[in-house]
């Protein structure tokens, strides 16, 4: 089976290790995110494409949910004593080698794409991983502020300001000149199934859906998204004030409507969200918390499973090993509400 599964950070790549363990003999292509893309100190840091790979690839700070996992910050507080800016993002010491790498082999002119694949070949995060585009295509944030009205890179908005400000507009910035990078749309042709994982519907999903022709591509697809949406608040971070940006309520409700049909053919919800309804979208209400990687499995299997019931094709086998791996912390899953049986 070949899947496709789009990807932010944090919520991307939690789910993607559980799709990885519900399907563990699929093909899986994920699509990242590069809209939050940034330059810093000459080099260019790739924050969800890293969230992933280290996610996949066992370096991730489980607690923190990005970065490097038995990190220091000796070079941080070195530029910070020059009294080099910006200050307000955290780069680890690890993570200061991935993007050093990136940024000569960038320079070399090598494509995001190609890099990518390279970094991947140390992590072997058992996915495909591409970037939505080797081109520059960065989120910029519109604010007001005491400098008067101005645009602002995402990630001042969103790690120095923590979304405080209201954001007036939120533009990807090159979309009209950003391609697909090599073998997304192949991909998408190729895949039985597409799942959109509980990433942020804006600055996530909606940046790689504005790249040409992905969504297009998409729209032809059995695609089901998991909404990271739940009684009416983000499970985690701060999509509301981006949703609210775009004059899109936070609700599962309105995040269905957002991505709209003819994009969306399933739409697993949280239990509390059960009354969401959309013409033709089969909506489905489970337990949505990943609380580790067996629930995030199970979500996973559920939406795999309803591609499936909606492909008109049988359903995907669990294997006996993802079963075995699934059921590994079963107690925590009880208490969560997740078990497998939901999911069948
Ligand atoms: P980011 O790029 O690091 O912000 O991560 P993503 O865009 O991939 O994911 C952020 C989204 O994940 C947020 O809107 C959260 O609500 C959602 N999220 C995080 N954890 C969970 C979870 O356990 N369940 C669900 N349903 N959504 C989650
Ligand atoms: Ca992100």
């Amino acid at each position: 089976m070949r899947i496709v599964s789009l990807a932010g950070g944090i919520g991307g790549a939690r789910f993607l290790r559980g799709l990885r363990t519900a399907a563990p003999d699929s093909e899986i292509t994920v699509i990242g995110n590069t809209g939050d893309d940034i330059s810093l100190y000459g080099l260019r840091v790739c924050p969800d494409l890293d969230t992933v790979m280290y996610t996949l690839g066992g370096g991730i700070n489980e607690e923190q949910g990005w970065g490097r996992r038995e990190e220091s910050h000796v070079v941080k507080e070195e530029l910070a004593a020059y009294g080099v800016e910006p200050q307000w993002f955290g780069l680890g010491d690890r993570d200061f080698a991935t993007h050093i790498v990136r940024t000569q082999m960038l320079d070399a002119g090598y494509p995001l794409s190609a890099v990518t694949e390279a970094l991947c070949a140390r992590w072997q995060p058992g996915v495909r991983l591409i970037p939505m585009t080797d081109d520059r295509a960065e989120t910029h944030v519109v604010v007001s502020d005491e400098r008067g009205r101005r645009a602002i890179h995402f990630q001042e908005w969103w790690v120095r300001l923590r979304a405080s400000v209201p954001a007036e507009q939120i533009i990807l910035v090159g979309a009209d000149q950003a391609a697909p990078a090599p073998g997304v749309l192949e991909a998408v042709a190729a895949a039985d199934a597409v799942i959109l994982p509980p990433s942020n519907p804006v600055v996530s999903i909606g940046t790689i859906l504005q790249i040409k022709g992905i969504r297009e591509a998409l729209e032809s697809k059995t695609v089901v998204g998991v909404s990271p949406i739940i009684g009416g608040a983000p499970v985690r971070g701060m999509a509301d004030a981006c949703l609210t940006a775009i004059g899109v309520e936070t609700t599962a409700q309105a995040v269905l409507e957002l991505y709209g049909t003819p994009l969306v053919n399933g739409w697993l919800v949280a239990e509390e969200d059960a009354g969401v309804a959309l013409d033709g979208v089969e909506v489905q209400a489970r337990p949505l918390i990943m609380h580790d990687v067996p629930a995030a499995a199970d979500i996973a299997r559920a939406a795999l499973d309803l591609a499936a019931r909606l492909a008109g094709g049988a359903g995907v086998p669990a294997s006996p090993d993802a079963q075995r791996e699934a059921a590994g912390t079963g107690t925590e899953r009880e208490a969560a509400g997740t078990g497998t049986e939901d999911a069948r």
